[in-house]
């Protein structure tokens, strides 16, 4: 079995071309090395595993090659550059600050320099992580750094710049490593894949390299964990979110979604399922935040590009972007941002969560009303009222079917809660910016749009599709999304629709769905004092009249001469 190397050295770049996202770095220290203006002390900063220690090597290999290419990168086949890929070189020395801290490293070290190099041109020393050196290694070191010989280069290397003392600062040559971005380094990992023959989704790779936030010897681990995982030399975005235990994306979109909806129950349902999976509530809500912030991004085709993901994902992004208005958005960003803030001060981080979400869930109303202040509809809880009022005999499966309702008593009934639903429209005074009640208000014009019964059904024709693809209750969502155009549509002056339908389980069914439908239809219509009725009609025709004096009342209802007729004349039938 041939031994298995990490890809983190296996696929360790050799030439600056090879480094990955720091080319303005390695554009620069190439450009030195060609008009031979190199500095005799470098300090490379930036965060772990980006290509500082990559890039020394690289730098001490190169000026040690005896025949660099025409582009002054190292040829990686002269006895030197041999050596010191076989990491034989005597040219090189790497001091781990981290763990050879002492003045007596630092001593050691500061002897070497003394002798000029065997072979080649210069001694390259490449201190790693050299904020950790003592104080007195520090000053043993000074001096040596101030006047090195001319065959040597120090390379200083450190993830916390600030705990550089200034006397080293101001003596070497800065250059700042930067987080290598999403793109470069998933095309990278692309390369890697092909290369070992491994099947791999652009989408994983992108996790891979989110995840790793920046650092290349971080992707390069996750990509070979994943790979060891996975038997079939197969890498997919799934594999990738349960294998790294990360929180789906998909998530945010639907999350989202439902915020936009005013959905608060799915909202909920969704964060619940997401704490059930064991992600916790602080890394969700930063998550959001983050996704917000993405949606955001793509309300302008000018900062579509601070994405750092796939086509495939942006596109998604910007098809939500299109659905979201920006001030929904920027109000959701404060409250993700804020939640974000004070998750671990607060008592019950899950419930401010939930509120937070609560909130967001309700913006949509609140921004339509911050833009119109003038016509408000009935608040949203006041369909709860309908719990304590004695519930109408429409959709309720103990009713016998032959039981003689007049359809118009069910209808009554039904239309008083509507009534009741809808008091009075509140006319509230005109507030301007500094909070004035502007005059005249009386004046003010409803922003409810009227419709017609076109409209509702193309609206229903649109909502059906949502209806067929609601996550909770499947079945039912897709049983209650055939019905939804089957029921009679009418619409009344007061702007509430009605739905009727002549089958008890078909209006029971739809009725749930009621809210969710109102909801829709108000939104897309654009009127906010739309209600819907969701009725029974009991249908006569179906019902079989067997006694002669059950046919003759029905025929007396149905004709009216025929009533006056028995009235006048006080006929009887003969039963
Ligand atoms: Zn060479």
């Amino acid at each position: 079995m041939e031994n298995f190397v990490v890809s983190a050295r296996k696929y360790r770049p050799a030439t600056f071309d090879t480094v990955v996202g720091q080319s303005h770095i390695t554009t620069t220290l190439k450009n030195a090395i060609k008009s031979n203006q190199l500095a005799q002390a470098f300090l490379f900063c930036g965060p772990r595993g980006v290509g500082k220690t990559t890039c020394a090597r690289i730098l001490a290999k190169t000026i040690n090659c005896l025949t660099p290419t025409d582009d002054f990168e190292a040829c990686g086949t002269c006895e030197s550059c041999v050596s010191f890929q076989k990491q034989g070189s005597m040219n090189v020395y790497e001091l781990d600050a981290a763990s050879s801290n002492s003045v007596d490293d630092i001593r050691n070290l500061v002897d070497q320099v003394r002798y000029p190099p065997q072979t080649g041109k210069r001694k390259v020393y490449i201190i790693d992580e050299v904020h950790m050196l003592s104080n007195a290694a520090f000053n043993a070191f000074l001096k040596t750094l101030e006047e090195p010989p001319e065959y040597v280069i120090f390379i200083l290397a450190t993830t916390e710049k600030h705990k550089i003392i200034p006397t080293i600062l101001s003596r070497c040559q800065i250059f700042d490593f930067k987080r290598i971005e999403v793109r470069d380094m998933s095309g990278h990992l692309a390369n890697i894949a092909q290369k070992e023959d491994i099947e791999a989704e652009q989408d994983a790779l992108d996790l891979i390299a989110q995840k790793a936030d920046g650092g290349l010897r971080d992707a390069l681990s996750l990509f070979d964990l994943i790979t060891t995982f996975s038997a079939d030399r197969k890498i997919t975005y799934q594999s990738v979110v349960k294998n790294l235990h990360i929180l789906d994306h998909d998530y945010y979109f639907k999350i989202t979604d439902a915020l936009l909806a005013q959905d608060t129950p799915l909202a909920l349902l969704y964060f619940d399922e997401i704490l059930r999976k064991g992600f916790d509530g602080h890394i969700f809500i930063s998550g959001l935040g983050a996704h917000l912030r993405n949606v955001m991004m793509c309300k302008d085709p000018s900062t579509v590009k601070l994405l750092e993901t796939s086509e495939k994902v942006k596109q998604r992004f910007a098809e939500q972007a299109q659905t979201a208005s920006a001030s929904f958005l920027l109000s959701a960003l404060n409250l993700a941002s804020e939640c974000d803030l004070h998750y671990k001060s607060s008592k019950n981080p899950r419930f401010y969560v939930e509120l937070t979400l609560m909130k967001m869930a309700n913006l949509a109303q609140v921004i339509k009303w911050a833009e119109n202040p003038v016509a408000v509809p009935a608040p949203q809880a006041a369909p709860e009222k309908k719990k304590s009022e004695p519930q109408p005999s429409v959709s309720q499966n103990n009713a016998p079917p032959t039981e003689e309702v007049p359809t118009q008593m069910i209808q009554g009934a039904k239309l008083e809660r509507v009534e009741k639903e809808n008091p009075k429209t509140p006319i509230l005074p005109k507030v301007n910016v500094n909070g004035q009640v502007a005059a005249g208000n009386g004046a003010a014009q409803s922003i409810n749009k009227p419709f017609t019964k076109q409209d509702v059904q193309s609206a229903l024709n649109e909502f059906k599709t949502v209806l067929r693809n609601f996550p909770q209750d499947r079945d039912k969502a897709r049983k209650a999304s055939e019905y939804l155009l089957g029921g009679k549509v009418e619409v009344k002056e007061d702007f509430t629709v009605e739905f009727t339908f002549d089958d008890e389980a078909k209006t029971e069914l739809i009725d749930f769905y009621r809210e969710k439908i109102e909801r829709n239809l108000r939104n897309r219509l654009e009127n906010q004092t739309l209600r819907l009725a969701v009725l029974y009609e009991y249908v006569e025709k179906k019902k079989k009249y067997y006694t002669p004096y059950e046919q003759f009342q029905y025929l007396k209802e149905k004709h009216q001469q025929l009533n006056d007729l028995s009235d006048r004349f006080g006929l009887e039938v003969d039963l």
